[in-house]
């Protein structure tokens, strides 16, 4: 029973619809417009460049940044 308290305070939020990370200050998604973000999310994948990236394409990621991997 001993649950790190630091687990839910991560550094960056979660766009809920297309998983774009952002910094907690910021109120809209810059890749998509989304104002509806999740705390609840595991895994990083950097995007440098979507053209030349299969990940991007599978997961519809159109513009480098960071994403999480999967959003509870
Ligand atoms: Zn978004």
């Amino acid at each position: 029973m001993c649950m790190p308290s630091e687990r839910s305070k991560k550094p960056f939020k979660a766009c809920i619809k297309c998983k774009f990370l952002v910094n907690h200050e910021e109120q809209r998604c810059p890749n998509c417009g989304s104002d509806t973000f999740s705390d609840e999310w595991s895994g990083v994948i950097i995007i440098l460049d979507p053209a030349k990236s299969e990940i991007a394409k599978m997961l519809g990621i159109g513009r480098p940044g960071r994403y999480a991997l999967r959003i509870r």
